[in-house]
């Protein structure tokens, strides 16, 4: 049986353990996140990747401070307009199907000649920015869309075969470039892409660009933050006037705010190692399975280093590998940066446990 440990304090969203798994979304940590983000950025517009997290409660933080939303399907896109009926929205992503291609978007980013063909033969009318893949060296990324062959966007030969087309249309206006071309660089290497997709747009006599999303994010050291403040300043010098920059984060900027909180079930030793069971695991929280890493958690008493799993009937489903900590049943676990990329992307239905709760911190 569980024992009812008592909720720390800092998640006081929960009334008792019984909620257990829980996610809780701190919003307030959120608003003074982007708070912080957007006084960095001065002029440079911000469009929140919504497929980092598209929970309407942290939208609707996040709508004050964004000049738009970067959507990736007609789901993603029903679902924003539902929310913010007027707001501004980019769709973009490989494979869009034709009803996709046809809807109602403020910006539409075009990935390859074959979508650009099918567009002006709908005549359907559109505003685009066409997706570049610059062969430019990318050191340090985590994800790579570009620099190199990969399925996202163009290259420099695609995107001139586009420009052609786009030539004396006017249902279909080519508005500019848009570019995202890695994921987890810090802001000077994000800034070095950033003057290479610019010189790139300047050649090309377009003024719209639109330079992706990607700041840097580290699971291993939650504290090692983005440097929001010298890549607005980078931006700030980069940008020529008459020039519109924009960025589309997502990862860095929900990633902090949401914490994944669970109980211990089992503690076992097996040939000669420490595990603790929790309730729930990677089918609620799937993000240290896809990437690989331990996820961060609050530290308890120091211990012997347990090897912390979920319930799943996979070896696959580690949350987080020898954490130097002590573990009893009962133990309330809580594991940080679970705000992105965590319970949207993760299967929930494998094994069909019961799916977590989710509270929203609204106060401290
Ligand atoms: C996923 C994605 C983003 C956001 O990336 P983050 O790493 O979450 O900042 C931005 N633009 C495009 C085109 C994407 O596919």
């Amino acid at each position: 049986m569980i024992s009812a440990v008592p909720v720390r304090d800092r998640v006081s969203g929960l009334a008792s353990t019984a909620e257990l798994p829980a996610y809780v979304y701190d919003l307030v940590e959120l608003d003074a996140h982007l708070s912080a983000v957007r006084a960095a950025l001065g002029d440079v517009e911000l469009y929140y990747a919504v497929k980092a997290n598209p929970d309407p409660e942290l939208l609707r933080v996040l709508s004050p401070y964004v000049d738009g939303w970067e959507v990736a399907s007609g789901g993603e896109l029903a679902h924003v307009r539902e929310l913010f009926p007027d707001a501004s929205i980019a769709l973009g992503g490989p494979g869009k199907t034709e009803k996709e291609l046809l809807s109602e978007v403020t910006r539409l980013h075009v990935e390859s000649p074959g979508e650009l063909r099918r567009l002006l033969a709908s005549g359907h009318r559109a505003d685009v920015l066409l997706r570049v893949n610059l062969d430019v060296p990318i050191e340090g990324a985590s994800l790579a869309m570009g620099g190199g062959a990969t399925p996202f966007g163009m290259d420099p030969e695609g995107i001139a075969e586009c420009v052609a087309m786009l030539e004396g249309q006017d249902a279909v206006r080519l508005r500019g470039i848009h570019a995202h071309l890695a994921s987890g660089l810090d802001a000077a290497r994000l800034l070095v892409l950033a003057e290479a997709v610019l010189t790139y747009a300047r050649g090309l006599g377009v003024t719209e660009i639109n330079l992706g999303g990607g700041m840097a994010v580290s699971y291993a050291d939650p504290d090692d933050r983005f440097d929001w403040r010298s890549y607005g300043e980078g931006l700030a010098r980069l940008r020529r006037p008459g020039e519109v920059l924009r960025i589309e984060p997502g990862r860095s900027l929900t990633v902090y705010c949401g914490r994944y909180v669970t109980q211990v079930i089992d503690v076992k030793r097996v040939h000669g190692e420490l595990f603790a069971v929790v309730a729930g695991g990677t089918h609620h929280l799937r993000t240290p399975a896809t990437k690989g890493h331990d996820q961060p958690l609050v530290m308890g008493a120091p211990g012997e280093p347990v090897t912390i799993v979920g319930q799943l009937c996979t070896p696959k489903d580690i949350l987080a590998r020898k954490a130097p900590m002590r573990l009893e049943v009962g133990d309330v676990v809580e594991f940080t940066m679970a705000g992105a990329y965590a319970w949207n992307i993760s299967h929930h239905d494998f094994l069909m446990h019961p799916k977590p709760s989710f509270h929203y911190l609204t106060a401290r």
